[in-house]
């Protein structure tokens, strides 16, 4: 281990809220902290929830002040709509490969303002609500995203699928969007400590009836949490 060479950043892939949880804890104690996850947002299963078991807490109450420190807190980089390549290294000197997926929307101009959403024509079932509502093809998954900033689904959008539309670049008063320009990019943080905390809820080996019991039970809690996008 070569101690004189350390980093002083960590990684953590997963940005549900134990991921943010322990982002904020590591960020805290004076670390860097790279938060990866694949979403175009944080906040993953919790935040689909009204209530948490057992206590019936509410969990936005809970998540929102959490989320607000994340996205201020100085020693945090959010990594979002981005997924964990590989890790190299050793302990105290790692080297992660992260892959910044391409929003067709520039993250430094977008505000979050959501007119191009409100005009865009296609509608889809929003996974976010269990598909029991619609969100439109560009989008936020809910919307106190962190990072606020929209992304467009080019399996369903339009312009991707057929060639035509740019109803939101239109719209766009700051010019966020962009349809050929961005690429997906490789970002390359150097480590002295990577952890993962992602949640796996449904585990396959936990068995198929606690799966379609966690499932159900998982389906009902987001139906009766709906809020968001189109209802
Ligand atoms: S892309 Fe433009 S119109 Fe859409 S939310 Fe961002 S800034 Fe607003
Ligand atoms: S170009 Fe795509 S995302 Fe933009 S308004 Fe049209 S369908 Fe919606």
């Amino acid at each position: 281990m070569r101690k004189a060479q350390k980093i002083g950043a960590v990684t953590v892939v997963g940005g549900g809220i134990s991921g943010i949880q322990s982002a904020l804890d590591i960020a805290n104690s004076g670390f860097k902290v790279y938060l990866v996850e694949e979403q175009p947002s944080v906040g993953g299963i919790m935040a689909r929830l009204d209530k948490t078991f057992p206590t019936n807490d509410c969990s936005s109450c809970m998540m929102g002040p959490k989320l607000v420190e994340l996205a201020n807190h100085p020693n945090i980089e959010i990594l979002a709509y981005s997924e964990l390549l590989d890790v190299k290294g050793e302990p105290g000197h790692f080297q992660a490969t992260v892959r910044k997926k391409a929003r067709a929307v520039d993250p430094e101009k977008c505000v979050g303002c959501g007119i191009c959403a409100s005009k865009c024509p296609t509608k889809v079932p929003d996974p976010f609500n269990g598909g029991l509502s619609e969100r439109r093809a560009i989008y936020v998954p809910f919307p106190q995203a962190v990072p606020l900033v929209y992304t467009i689904d080019k399996e369903h959008c339009r312009y991707f699928t057929k060639g035509k539309c740019r109803i939101c670049e239109k719209l766009c008063k700051n010019k966020a969007i962009r349809y050929g320009s961005e690429a997906d990019h490789t970002l390359r943080p150097r480590l002295v400590l990577h952890l993962c905390a992602r949640l796996r809820l449904l585990n396959p080996g936990l068995g198929l009836r606690l799966f379609s019991r966690l499932g159900l039970g998982l389906g009902l809690r987001v139906g009766l949490s709906f809020r968001g996008h189109d209802k």
